[in-house]
């Protein structure tokens, strides 16, 4: 079995084929200067990555953006971390994915892949393609947002994986919409109807933000970090830079510290809160 002792979210790069509406990046002026740009090179990432296993060892990394597969020199570097390193990309899915299985190992590259409506005309075409790369031996899970115009939508996306055979998990959607504030703005009515949207009760409790982490001490920056497209690296969303990733003085912090924020909904990070997720992650 193989044994990661440490986490890593990676947003390698912002730049993204789609415009999508609820985009975290839509609609800023810095956003978009962000998203054009590439701002560590391939080679520069790789060079991190080895120095990374040999510190660490293998790590389990969720990669993200931006759009992954767009990355200039992406297929290189997964084929290269996935030598030694558990991976998930996050993807878009809008480029041709059928030559992954010749070139990874599905047992070492898991696949999220994120369903936009304003993008993908027919659902039903994406979870077939879905499908396919899911026989091919990828692990592979739906997502998508549940941005207010989209609730019904995302709902029947829920169904559709369910009668596909593939697993889906929804996001609630976090920021402004028509005046509201996300998701503190859906309605009891829009919280029921997407309650079977979360992998588990519990997330949903972070995800909706109705719990707050505020002062619990929390592993995130000592087993877990989040990279930002110039190497940037935070403990979590909610915490200020630790360093530079791509620095050879980079290290995790020693100790668990107290949590700042009155909300935490990342799934990848709140499984931190707490202190709860300590040591080796195991596959
Ligand atoms: S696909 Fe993702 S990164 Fe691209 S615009 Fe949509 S939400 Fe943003
Ligand atoms: S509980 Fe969440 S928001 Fe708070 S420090 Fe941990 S990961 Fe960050």
């Amino acid at each position: 079995m193989t044994i990661n002792s440490k986490h890593v979210s990676w947003d390698i790069h912002y730049g993204c084929g789609y415009a999508c509406s609820y985009c975290f990046l839509q609609g800023k002026e810095s956003g978009r200067a962000a998203r054009a740009a590439v701002c560590r090179t391939a080679a520069e990432w790789q060079a991190a990555w080895d120095r990374f296993d040999e510190r660490f060892g293998p790590a389990r990394i969720d990669i993200a953006g931006g759009e992954p597969f767009l990355y200039p020199g992406f297929t290189g570097l997964l084929k290269h971390l996935s030598q030694k390193n558990e991976i998930f990309v996050i993807t878009n899915f809008s480029t041709d994915l059928s030559w992954l299985a010749d070139s990874v190992s599905p047992e070492n590259v898991r696949l999220v892949l994120s369903l936009h409506p304003e993008h993908v005309p027919s659902a039903g075409e994406f979870l077939k393609k879905a499908a396919a790369l899911s026989e091919k031996g990828f692990k592979v899970r739906i997502t998508a947002v549940a941005y207010p115009p989209f609730i019904e939508k995302v709902l029947s996306y829920r169904r559709g994986c369910e009668a596909s055979g593939l697993k889906f998990t929804g996001t609630p959607f976090f920021g402004s919409y028509q005046g509201g504030q996300y998701p503190a703005a859906y309605t009891e009515a829009e919280k029921k109807s997407l309650s079977g949207i979360f992998d588990q009760p519990r997330h949903a409790l972070y995800q909706l933000q109705q719990v707050s982490p505020e002062g619990l001490p929390c592993n995130s920056g000592v087993d877990y970090c989040r990279v930002a497209p110039d190497g940037a690296a935070r403990p979590c969303l909610n915490r200020p830079p630790m360093g530079d990733f791509l620095s050879p003085e980079f290290s995790f912090l020693e100790k668990p510290a107290p949590c700042p924020s009155p909300s935490c909904h990342c799934r990848l990070e709140f499984e931190y809160c707490g202190a709860e997720k300590k040591g080796p992650r195991r596959r």
